[in-house]
């Protein structure tokens, strides 16, 4: 998992599934069923998506999805709050 919280203001928050390395545990979807839902497969539909906005809501359940991934496929990007 990476948690940045960079980015220019006015950016939207965002999630980033990794296509390649995504392996269909689904335990993202089992801690944030509303951000990471899954394909009839079992993979994290958003994989290979590129970014993928969130809600500032959903943060702190999109960071415990990433970080169930055993596989550490998913980035999670705030977008920044104050201007550098
Ligand atoms: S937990 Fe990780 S590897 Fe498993 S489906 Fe979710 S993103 Fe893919």
């Amino acid at each position: 998992m990476a948690v940045h919280e960079t980015g220019t203001p006015g950016d939207s928050s965002y999630v980033e599934v990794d296509g390649e390395t995504c392996s269909g545990h689904a335990l993202c979807w089992m801690a944030a069923p509303g951000v990471y839902p899954m394909d009839e497969e079992g993979y994290n539909a958003l994989r290979g998506k590129g970014r993928v906005p969130v809600a500032d809501s959903d943060l702190e359940p999109a960071r415990r999805g990433a970080a169930a991934c055993p596989e550490r496929a998913i980035e999670v990007v705030a977008k920044a709050t104050t201007a550098a």
